[in-house]
């Protein structure tokens, strides 16, 4: 028997999005042994998190890098790293530190929840709506950063990036980029930092860079990064209780190293073959209609079918079709598109999960 099948757990096809709920993403065979070897041996964790950073660095393009325990946890040491710096001792006045202000778009604060995590360090959200003026007036004395959530989908009513670095860069304040969910492209690996000037940008380990669930990565200076090192785990400092292991360490080195190396456009054409024939095999069954759906649920440049239902006619909804998805045999995610509709994406389907949810959603009409 499986370890979940013992535990009287069914496993998921998700054809829904990278979400922490059902797991992240899974982890290629060369990760999982690079892990197993990594757990066969003690090692000195600072010069493990040092070496496995300077290697991130350079494939990344990046001045330094930072294994921490997943994106929300980037949030929060690259909070206290613009707030406290690298200095151990300014933790004794913590959380009474003057430069407590962290500056957002008020769009972002609203459509990321993930900002709790900026708040956990004692830090201030000042938020601002998407303006030059609204931006310079923000900025005060107590400023420690400005925090841009990155993302298509998060455009509205705020500047762009590279605006905000310009302005904020004029007064000494650094820009961190929230960018958990924006790979692919690879190469937002180093646009948002090399390119358009930002000091941090975070990273989820366990979505689209397929590494462990539990992990995540910070990149860009180096003075901030060491400050990062300072506030996190093996130290006894305020990010002590998110621990990153070993095993994370060497497998999130993996996973961007096998990442690197893909043949993007190639993931890319076979989706896009995938949405199309989801397009063409439901669009023709009566009641549905099919679209291709673009860009993604983060904003990503990568498609997802919008499947759209006439009760009247298929004798479902999108919500039914969902719950009868996930009560399945075998159990399949889907994202809700709305009462009336579903979205499904192709991302982390196997070939033959693709085979086996394309039989399943036709069955539910047959
Ligand atoms: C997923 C996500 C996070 C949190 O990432 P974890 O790696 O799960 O901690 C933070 N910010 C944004 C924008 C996200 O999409």
């Amino acid at each position: 028997m499986g370890i979940y099948a013992s535990l009287g757990i069914r496993p998921v096809i998700n054809a829904e999005a990278t979400l922490t709920r059902l797991g992240g993403s899974l982890m290629s065979e060369r990760v999982l042994q690079a892990m197993a070897e990594a757990a066969h041996n003690f090692v000195d964790m600072p010069e493990l998190q040092q070496h496995v950073g300077e290697r991130i660095a350079e494939l990344t393009n990046n001045e330094a890098a930072f294994v921490c325990t997943g994106a929300a946890t980037g949030l929060f040491l690259t909070t206290l790293a613009c707030m406290v710096g690298n200095d151990p001792d300014a933790v004794a006045r913590w959380p009474h530190i003057e430069k407590n202000e962290i500056i957002v778009h008020n769009n972002h604060i609203q459509k990321v929840p993930y900002v709790l995590a900026v708040r956990q360090t004692g830090a201030q959200l000042v938020g601002i709506e998407g303006s030059e003026g609204a931006l310079e007036d923000a900025f005060s004395e107590r400023t420690a950063a400005v925090l841009y959530m990155a993302g298509e989908h998060l455009r509205e009513n705020t500047l762009d990036l590279q605006r905000v670095v310009e302005l904020s860069h004029a007064q000494g304040i650094p820009v961190v980029v929230d960018a958990a969910a924006q790979l692919p492209p690879a190469e937002n690996l180093w646009r948002f930092t090399r390119d358009e000037g930002a000091d941090l940008v975070i990273f989820s380990g366990g979505k689209g860079l397929r590494g462990p669930q539990a992990s995540g990565l910070i990149l860009g200076r180096k003075d901030l990064i060491e400050a990062c090192r300072t506030h996190g785990a093996p130290n006894q400092q305020l990010g002590r209780p998110m621990k990153v292991g070993k095993e994370e360490m060497v497998g999130l080195l993996t996973a961007l190293e096998e990442y690197l190396a893909k043949d993007h456009a190639a993931i890319l054409a076979r989706m896009e073959e995938i949405v199309a024939m989801w397009i063409s095999e439901f669009g023709a069954i009566p009641g549905v209609s099919a679209l291709r759906a673009f860009p993604n649920e983060a904003g990503q440049p990568t498609p997802r079918v919008q499947l759209t239902f006439d009760k009247t006619v298929c004798g479902l909804n999108g919500t039914e079709v969902r719950d009868r998805l996930w009560e399945g045999d075998p159990r399949i995610a889907v994202a809700s598109a709305g009462e009336n509709g579903v979205f499904i994406t192709p991302e982390l389907l196997s070939e033959e999960e693709v085979v086996v949810l394309t039989e399943q959603v036709k069955a539910l009409f047959a």
